[in-house]
């Protein structure tokens, strides 16, 4: 019951936001007007304000979204006190709740990371030269940021007809640096390197830091969405060969190039962004569940550098990991014999490690090092006396 009441919820506002993008945003950004003229003094100048108007009609549209949600969800529980739940339960830290932990080093780090490929991929080929473009791994650089499309490997894995058709060092370029980053780092590249992922991560952050519900979903939810994933796979593949242009669909394009200063079209791409963000909201990486270009770097997990492994010995089998695990990956709390718990699935983002309040049963690692274990002590740290040993401060008087 429940299930049916998100998914009609889901289907009005979807209905809803394409009726109003369709009649009211797209038809001013005919594919026509595009303008690729890229150069650092575009970015400086008032034109650069003008080419990110399809952004702001994004982030428009996507906070309309997220508030006729809440209020759907708002009208629902009224009706039904079964869906009460979803209107008032909050989360965040609650009167009683386990406090928050001490910001660890590891998370900071890979904000850090994120923030920095995000502005490399927007900016880095304008800025650096082209050569970081051609260094580009699958939704790291999208080419459409600059003029110089050769090699870039999100291109030219959705457009595989056309890559010999390019002078053979591009094709080099382009298996050197796609199938190296793809190998060496696989799913690592979710985690750490890709901006959509960054996006839908500081979409989670509002969302906590608004305290609204999100979207909390079950193993069967998670295996309905799995051939979703497989289906968007074969068209980023398959789309080329009948004709078609996944650049198109894919939600990326509506923000970097915009953010690069492009006047670019909106076209089914920046409805579908509206999409990635509003879901990103309610569910955290939830567009990383269906995306396909994860589903290629996950057919890879078995041999990436990087690795989580569990101490079965430590693990009480508490859950804590798989609750905090974005993916929905139950074998993270399940397993019982193998150290390497690494699935296809895993972005490495490390959220079960954080949780785990057990020294060292789950460890990241990287061509065998230990980058990150979880930590008791790291979780009691929020349960620290305060420096005057529990007493009220000045301040409380
Ligand atoms: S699954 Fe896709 S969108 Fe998510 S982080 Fe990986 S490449 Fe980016
Ligand atoms: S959080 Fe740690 S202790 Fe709990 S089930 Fe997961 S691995 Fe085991
Ligand atoms: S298993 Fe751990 S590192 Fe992998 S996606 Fe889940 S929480 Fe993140």
């Amino acid at each position: 019951m429940k299930i049916k009441r998100i998914v009609i919820t889901s289907a009005i506002c979807a209905g809803i936001a394409a009726i109003a993008y369709f009649a009211f945003v797209f038809p001013f950004y005919e594919p026509e007007t595009s303008n690729f003229e890229v150069s650092i003094d575009r970015l400086m100048s008032f034109d650069y304000l003008t080419a990110l108007i399809p952004l702001l009609i994004i982030i428009g549209m996507t906070t309309a979204g997220i508030v006729l949600v809440v209020l759907l969800r708002r009208i629902l529980a009224k009706t039904d006190k079964k869906d009460s739940r979803f209107a008032h339960v909050r989360t965040g830290r609650q009167k009683g709740a386990a406090p928050k932990q001490k910001p660890v080093w590891f998370m900071i780090m890979r904000w850090i990371i994120m923030i920095a490929f995000t502005f490399i991929a927007i900016w880095g080929g304008l800025i650096f030269g082209m050569g970081i473009s051609s260094l580009s791994v699958p939704v790291l650089s999208c080419p459409w940021n600059t003029e110089e499309m050769t090699s870039s490997s999100c291109y030219y894995l959705s457009h595989l007809n056309e890559l010999f058709e390019l002078p053979w060092h591009s094709i080099v370029i382009f298996f050197a640096s796609t199938i190296g980053f793809i190998l060496l780092l696989g799913r690592a590249i979710c985690g750490f390197l890709c901006p959509v992922g960054l996006m839908q991560d500081i979409m989670d952050k509002i969302r906590r830091k608004t305290k609204t519900e999100g979207i909390k979903m079950n193993d069967k939810m998670y295996k309905a969405v799995t051939p979703i994933k497989w289906c968007l796979v074969l068209i980023l593949i398959g789309l080329c060969f009948a004709g078609g242009n996944f650049c198109n669909f894919c939600p990326a394009v509506a923000v970097s190039p915009v953010l690069a200063g492009i006047s670019t079209s909106l076209y089914v791409s920046g409805f579908l962004m509206v999409l990635v963000l509003m879901a990103g909201f309610f569910k955290r990486r939830s567009f990383c569940m269906v995306c396909p270009i994860g589903a290629i770097l996950g057919f890879f997990h078995k041999i990436s550098l990087f690795r989580i492994k569990k101490d079965t010995q430590s693990c009480t089998e508490c859950g804590a990991c798989y609750e905090a695990c974005p993916m929905g990956i139950k074998m993270i709390y399940t397993e019982r014999e193998k150290v390497d718990v690494t699935s296809a699935n895993c972005i490495m983002c490390g959220e079960c490690i954080r949780c785990c309040p057990e020294d060292k049963a789950l460890s990241m690692t990287c061509a065998g090092i230990k980058l990150y274990s979880s930590s008791r002590k790291k979780i009691m740290s929020g349960y620290e006396p305060d420096k005057n040993g529990g007493l009220p401060n000045d301040n409380d008087k």
